[in-house]
């Protein structure tokens, strides 16, 4: 049997994504419900991960099938989240606007219930998704009458055909995220863009024992993402956290070099562990952030109720905050 003892060894199954190394440090053993969930943090360079995780194969079928169901307990979206999804895409349309030319062709891969690419084809943009789970792609593909594939990014193979690849809340789930920046890497025209939106490792909106959750296998801060898009071949352009969330969203650049393979990240992980150690449970409950937070959604409850309960169909709920009429 395994014991707590021989549990904070530094051991890991997999090297670091980020910088290959192996030298790790428990950070928790225990997910957001409370089940046994290793968490591991890099000393080197402070990228965090669950170790062991599910195999390859094991998360592919939970994710083509089970993840939407289990995690949010829907496999078609209700109207509030709708509401929600448009809301948002109006949010990272905004965040790259400035460098969208009218010929673009946009990727949104791990499109969700293609809320995303609905709102931007609505405005002129090419855009299409690639989703891998069955209801939701079937969802945008039948309800909304847009192109989103069913499948997961490395099916994509036509390379250098696309301007601008998007991945939000998509590459904490991944088993390799530096292989999949590389695969996007390859499928992007020269000089194009990548923008990606994580949660952030460093966010304290969340109580410290909630943090982690089996959905997420990587945890990036802004220093590990910024990182391991340059090992795979970009430059960051612009960098933004999320005053409310504390999310992390970047726009990379494909630049000519395929990759900057020399990490130098030290101090990174020091710091993330100062930051959420400090932030003990204690801490937590007696800060204003949860109490904040529970006023804020029953605030957003009350607005969105509002806002939608005109609408019939979905798709009248997303034309209405494209064109600024409602949520924006
Ligand atoms: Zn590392």
């Amino acid at each position: 049997m395994t014991t707590r003892t021989q549990e904070n060894t530094t051991m890991c199954s997999i090297p670091c994504n980020l910088c290959d190394s192996t030298s790790v440090e428990i950070i928790s053993l225990k997910d957001r419900n409370g089940d046994y969930l290793r968490t591991i943090i890099c000393k080197k360079c402070g990228l965090i991960w669950s170790d062991p995780r599910p195999r390859d194969e094991k998360i592919k079928e939970f994710y083509s099938t089970n993840y939407r169901k289990e995690y949010k307990g829907i496999t078609k979206p209700k109207k509030k989240h709708v509401y929600r999804d448009a809301k948002e895409a109006m949010k990272r349309y905004n965040f790259f606007k400035d460098l969208l030319k009218k010929e673009d062709r946009l990727l949104d891969i791990g499109a969700g219930n293609g809320v995303f690419v609905y709102s931007l084809r609505s405005i002129g943009v090419d855009a299409k998704g690639i989703e891998p789970d069955e209801n939701h792609a079937r969802y945008a593909r039948e309800e909304l009458k847009i192109p989103v594939q069913t499948g997961f990014a490395q099916e994509v193979n036509e390379k250098e055909s696309i301007h601008i690849v998007t991945l939000n809340h998509v590459l904490e789930h991944l088993t390799d995220p530096l292989a999949e920046l590389k695969n996007i890497w390859e499928i992007l025209k020269e000089k194009g863009y990548l923008i990606v939106d994580v949660p952030n490792a460093e966010d304290l909106k969340h109580n410290f024992k909630n943090r982690y959750h089996k959905a997420h296998i990587y945890t990036f801060n802004p220093e590990t993402l910024v990182a391991l898009g340059e090992r795979a071949g970009f430059k960051t352009v612009r960098k933004n956290i999320a005053p409310l969330c504390g999310n992390i969203s970047v726009i990379f650049q494909k630049t000519d070099g395929r990759s900057n393979s020399n990490i130098d990240l030290g101090g990174n992980a020091l710091k993330i562990k100062e930051k959420i150690y400090k932030h003990t449970s204690l801490r937590h409950f007696t800060s204003t952030i949860p109490y904040n937070k529970i006023l804020l959604k029953a605030f957003m409850a009350i607005t969105e109720q509002i806002a939608i309960r005109k609408f019939s169909n979905d798709k009248e709920i997303i034309d209405s905050v494209v064109s600024g009429k409602i949520g924006r």
